[in-house]
Parts: structure tokens; C-alpha cells; sequence
């Protein structure tokens, strides 16, 4: 044992200790995956080490054999992970080994439940790590060494997992990180040659390194045991650069698990070679589940970028839009220098063009889940939907298929789900609908009941509903879709085209000529509140409705710009009523000005009210209603 000192106690931050009690509490019935993790962080490590050594070929000082190894000891109870990676420093374990540095972990936390089959999956997409290590073990002793540092600066860290942590600075003759986990009672069935194979094979096949086992030799009594050898136990080369007819399925899912962080199996994948001009393997994958931080700006996206098998970077952004940024996987180009940055790739051609294929590739896979897989498509948008909405305004080119994978609520379903597609809303089309309507709103129990629907509803004609904070926004990027334009049945001066008959038509023009004197009294009873008044055709029930304006912001982008403080261009609705309501022949055959102009101002209130939006001067509203009220009551 070697002599340690600079021996100090540090607390966990207190995530880690929530994580910790967390992870001992509701992953119990999985425990086998502590091994998972650590040979993952192994080699990451690795990969980091090898890395870095482009540039620093002294750091591979020691031996370039580069490796992971799992010992045990039955009698001691322990299981004993070694990797010859990057290592860590002093200072580097108490920063990585104490606290958590993920942005927004803290408000992760918060939504756990204490429900523990709840929180075991929310853990499950927060990513678990080393920490797992106390799925199985009471105490874990930590040793390591940054690659390149001298020999006397190794650290040990040792924790029960309870709230504290220890860190002495010890000698370590080797780079790399040595882990030595003392089982618990219960769990000593892992310091066991057998278990540790099938746990690996199981979990850690697809891991590019060597991970080797003690030989499991027959030592006769009275013999001396051999000295000891070693065997390797996984296949130990890239996943990505296999062919795909010799890959299972579970090592595309267990290698997506090691890459994502990821708990879960993912929806799909697509692992493609390209060969030609630009020669490169990419592995993409669709998770189950958005992780906690997808609206994080800093949160880490992109893929995990190798040059010719190298591991350069993770994260590396610029092969997807953000729009994508949920896709997981790999990238190994034989193109790019092994001394890429991240500056050279948002500047590199070579990336531009990547980058499009790729996103086909993600694009192609989506269109794909959903053909044929509909109900994880369905999972698929109930997660990522809202970030695949962003992409219309941010991709172009792709702006058709982004279209098509998107879905909606709609008249046409009575669920509220957002379940219908752009092609099944056309495959059911009126015969001469040349449109796609559309209404946006607050909620959906709000527009689904939304005056501008009642002649779509008499007609028989489809609407789609979209209640998303994005939609109005979505929807100023889309113009048509399969050579049909899109309309918004609140917006200007509503004309269904073919969907009307020529009776139809002519009977509107004769009861517009008819109204005109109730619309100039209106237009003089409302006065600045209005930018027009029209006899309206989308009307069945409802006395009124308010239209906006074709170039006018909507409720919804107004309500968005004015929470953000931006000041917002004043626009006034259009004020539509129903001819044939008695509430408006009423008010037709109204006599007193007087009430007249009351009348006019609670109609249009109201209307104002049904479309979501709220009033400019609620009091005045209730006053006029209840001077109403009283003389109706005498
Ligand atoms: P994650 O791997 O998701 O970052 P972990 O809790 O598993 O989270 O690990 C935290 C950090 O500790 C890692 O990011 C890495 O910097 C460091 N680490 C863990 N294991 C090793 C190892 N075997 N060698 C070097 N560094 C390691």
C-alpha cells in the first residue's frame, strides 16, 4: 500500500446525493448494468487518451496497448475495473467524481417523484454514469493518474456513498484509472469469472477496445498456479464499420446505450457506408425519449465525430440542423484531417455536404417509422415533435418532407391527438378542396369549438387544429404542401373556392348588398375598434366572429412577442357578422342608436372572447351587458 497523503474529506454536491440515493433505491431490479457504465466511461477514456496523443505522443508514455481490464476476488468480495486511458488528476476527480456538471440538473431533480418506477426512468434518460457503481458496491475506491503527469501524482478517491468522499494523493505507477468495487453482501455473486463475461457480452460486445478477463484456468491441488494471463472477451472492434447483415439488433441497442447516455432502447436507426467522392460510416439513431434538457440552449447535441476509427470529438455539431439535435450516433469520415476542430468544421465544405446527406438519412428514417411502424412513430412525435417543427424555417431545402412527417390535431379526429398527417388530411379532401385549412389557438378545447369552424363543420370540410406555441410561427414557413396552399380559416376574407356552388356564391352577394345599412351603422357604432365590417359567410350559429387581417399577426404571435416584451404593431380584427342570427336581425331592426351602439360593442366582445383573446375593457363589457339584462328583465 502506498503512502497517502494530502488526505482531505469533501461532500457530494447535492444532486450527487440525490442521484445516489435515487440509484440505490429504484435501479435494483437492473443491477448488472453497473458494469455497463463503468466499461463505458473506460472507454471514453480511451478514446480520449488516444486523442489527445495525436497531437502529444509522449502521453501514451508506458505502452500504447490500449485496454480494459476486469479482475475479481471472491474472498475479498471485489470486482476491479482497469482502463489505460487519459486518467484523471486530483483536481479533475473532485470536479467529475462530486458534483454533477450538467446545465439544468438541478431542475431535473426537482421532477422526481419518490415514485421509484417513475423516477428509474427519468434517471434512465438523465444518464447515471459512474455513480452506478454504487448499484452493487457499499465502498468504491478510485485510482488514477492523468496521462502525462509524474508518477507521484496519482489520487486516490474512496467513498461509502453517503454523503462524503475522500481524495489522497498517492503514487500510481501507470496512466489510467484503476476502480475497486466492494460488494455488497448481497451482490458478491459478480466477483465471479462467469457472470463478468456474460454481463460484458451482454452489454459491452460493441466496445471498439479490448476488454479482457483473468484466463479461468484449473489449478490441481498441490499445484502452483500459473501466473496470470488474460483473455479478451468482446469482439472488440468499431460497431459502425461492421457490415450491417453480421450486426444483431441488440448490439445496435446496446451500442446506442453506451453512446446516448441512454437507459432505453432506441425507436430506430440508420447505419449507412458511403463510398465515392466522400468516403464515410455513420450510425444515427432515434432515441425513445427527449432527454430532460432538449430546450437547453447549451445542452450537448451533435454527434460523436472519428476520423479513420480515431475518436476526435463528441458533440460535434455541424453535422445536423438543430432541429435534429436528438439524433444520437457516430460519424467516422476517412476524409477529414485527424487535427479537425471545431472551428475547421463550420467552415469545411466537405461538412455542408455531410451534413445535407445526413440529414436525409434522419429524414428518410422518420418517413420510414412512420410508414411502417406507426405507434413508435406516434411516441416519436409525442417527444420530439415540437423540435421537428423548427425545422420548416430552418431548412429549406427539406421543407416538403419535413412537412409530410408532421402531424396534427384535427376535426377529422376526435381523439385531440395530434395524430393526423398532411397526406391522410388530403386523401380525405372534398372533391374540388384545392386547400388545407387550418385554425390556430390557445388550446384545444378552445378552437375545436371556434366559431370560424361552424361552415366547415356544415360542409363537411376538414380543419386541421393547432394549438402548439410554435404553430402560428410554424405555419408562416409553410405555404403549400403537395401543390395545395394552405389557409387559415381566421384570416382575411374567408373564399372555399369550388367548395362553394354558384347559388352559394350568388345568394352571398345578395344578402352583402342587402346588409349594407346594417354594416355602415355597425362601422360607425364600432368605430377605431374595427378595421372593417362584413357580412359574413362562415357563420351558422354564432352571431359574430372577429377575422384578422391577411398580413396581420396572429393571437397567438402577438401574445408571444408581448410576453417578451417586444412591442407588438397595433392591428384591428375584422368584425363579421351572421345575417341570418336573431341576434343580429334584432339589432337590425333597432330603433335607439343608443342601444344600438351597446349592442354592437357586446357582440363584438364576445366575439373577442370566443377567439381566446381577452378584452380591452372587461368592465365596460359587463356594464353594457347588465344595462341589457335590466331593461330585458322589465
Ligand atoms: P458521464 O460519463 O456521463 O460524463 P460519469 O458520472 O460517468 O458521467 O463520469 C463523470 C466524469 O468522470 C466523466 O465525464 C469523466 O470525465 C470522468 N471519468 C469517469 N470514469 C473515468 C475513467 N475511467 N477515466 C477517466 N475519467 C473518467
Amino acid at each position: 500500500m502506498s503512502v497517502e497523503s494530502q488526505k482531505e474529506t469533501l461532500g457530494f454536491q447535492t444532486e450527487v446525493k440525490q442521484l445516489l440515493h435515487l440509484m440505490i433505491h429504484s435501479l435494483y431490479s437492473n443491477k448488472e448494468i453497473f458494469l455497463r457504465e463503468l466499461i463505458s466511461n473506460a472507454s471514453d477514456a480511451v478514446d480520449k487518451l488516444r486523442f489527445e496523443a495525436l497531437s502529444k505522443p509522449e502521453l501514451l508514455e508506458g505502452g500504447a496497448d490500449l485496454k480494459i481490464r476486469v479482475s475479481f476476488d471472491k474472498d475479498a468480495g471485489t470486482v476491479t475495473l482497469e482502463d489505460n486511458g487519459i486518467g484523471m488528476s486530483r483536481e479533475d476527480v473532485i470536479a467529475h467524481l462530486g458534483t454533477i456538471a450538467k446545465s439544468g440538473t438541478a431542475d431535473f431533480m426537482k421532477n422526481l417523484t419518490g415514485d421509484q418506477k417513475k423516477d428509474s426512468h427519468l434517471i434512465g434518460q438523465f444518464g447515471v454514469g459512474f455513480y452506478s457503481a454504487f448499484i452493487v458496491a457499499d465502498k468504491v475506491d478510485v485510482f488514477s493518474r492523468r496521462a502525462g503527469l509524474p508518477a507521484a501524482e496519482g489520487v486516490h478517491w474512496s467513498s461509502k456513498g453517503e454523503g462524503d468522499f475522500e481524495v489522497a494523493t498517492v503514487e500510481k505507477a501507470e496512466r489510467g484509472t484503476r476502480i475497486v468495487l466492494h460488494l455488497k453482501k448481497d451482490e458478491t455473486e459478480f466477483a465471479d469469472g462467469w457472470r463478468l463475461r456474460n454481463v460484458i457480452k451482454k452489454y459491452s460486445d460493441h466496445i471498439a477496445l479490448p476488454i479482457e478477463l483473468p484466463k479461468q484456468v484449473e489449478v490441481a491441488e498441490g499445484e502452483e498456479a500459473p501466473a496470470e494471463e488474460w483473455e479478451t472477451v468482446n469482439r472488440a472492434s468499431a460497431l459502425w464499420t461492421r457490415p450491417r447483415t453480421e450486426i444483431k439488433d441488440e448490439e445496435y441497442q446496446e451500442f446506442y446505450k453506451h453512446i446516448g447516455h441512454d437507459f432505453e432502447n432506441p425507436l430506430a436507426w440508420s447505419h449507412n457506408k458511403v463510398e465515392g467522392k466522400l468516403e464515410y460510416n455513420s450510425l444515427l439513431y432515434v432515441p425513445a425519449r427527449a432527454p430532460f434538457d432538449l430546450y437547453q440552449r447549451e445542452a450537448p447535441r451533435g454527434l460523436k465525430l472519428y476520423v479513420q476509427r480515431v475518436f476526435i470529438m463528441d458533440q460535434a455539431e455541424s453535422f445536423l440542423p438543430l432541429y435534429l439535435r436528438f439524433i444520437k450516433g457516430v460519424v467516422d469520415s476517412n476524409d477529414l484531417s485527424l487535427n479537425v476542430s471545431r472551428e475547421i468544421l463550420q467552415k469545411d465544405p466537405i461538412i455542408d455536404s455531410m451534413k445535407s446527406a445526413l440529414t436525409k438519412r434522419v429524414l428518410d428514417m422518420l418517413e420510414k417509422l412512420a410508414k411502417n411502424e406507426p405507434e413508435q412513430y406516434k411516441s416519436f412525435w409525442k417527444n420530439f415533435g415540437q423540435v421537428l417543427k423548427e425545422g420548416p424555417a430552418e431548412d429549406f431545402a427539406n421543407k416538403e418532407k419535413i412537412a409530410g412527417l408532421l402531424r396534427f390535431a384535427s376535426t377529422g379526429d376526435d381523439s385531440g391527438e395530434q395524430s393526423v398527417s398532411l397526406a391522410d388530411y388530403l386523401a380525405r379532401a372534398k372533391e374540388g378542396q384545392d386547400k388545407i385549412y387550418f385554425l390556430t389557438g390557445e388550446s384545444y378545447a378552445q378552437v375545436k369549438n371556434s366559431p370560424h369552424l361552424e361552415v366547415f363543420r356544415k360542409k363537411g370540410i376538414e380543419v386541421l387544429l393547432l394549438t402548439d406555441r410554435i404553430d402560428e410561427w410554424l405555419m408562416s414557413y409553410l405555404s403549400d404542401f403537395d401543390g395545395k396552399g394552405f389557409v387559415d380559416v381566421a384570416r382575411g376574407d374567408l373564399d372555399l373556392g369550388k367548395l362553394d356552388s354558384d347559388e352559394d356564391k350568388k345568394a352571398q352577394e345578395e344578402v352583402a348588398k342587402d346588409k349594407e345599412g346594417l354594416v355602415e351603422r355597425l362601422k360607425a357604432a364600432l368605430g377605431d375598434s374595427v378595421s372593417e365590417v362584413r357580412v359574413s359567410h362562415r357563420l351558422t350559429d354564432s352571431p359574430a366572429i372577429l377575422a384578422i387581417g391577411e398580413q396581420d399577426l396572429g393571437l397567438q404571435m402577438r401574445q408571444i412577442l408581448e410576453a417578451s416584451g417586444q412591442k407588438v404593431p397595433d392591428s384591428k380584427p375584422i368584425f363579421e357578422f351572421n345575417p341570418s342570427h336573431p341576434l343580429i336581425e334584432k339589432l337590425d331592426h333597432e330603433q335607439s342608436e343608443d342601444r344600438f351602439a351597446d349592442f354592437s360593442h357586446i357582440l363584438f366582445d364576445q366575439a373577442a372572447l370566443a377567439a381566446g383573446d381577452s378584452l380591452k375593457d372587461p368592465a365596460a363589457y359587463v356594464r353594457r351587458l347588465n344595462k341589457l339584462l335590466v331593461e330585458l328583465s322589465v
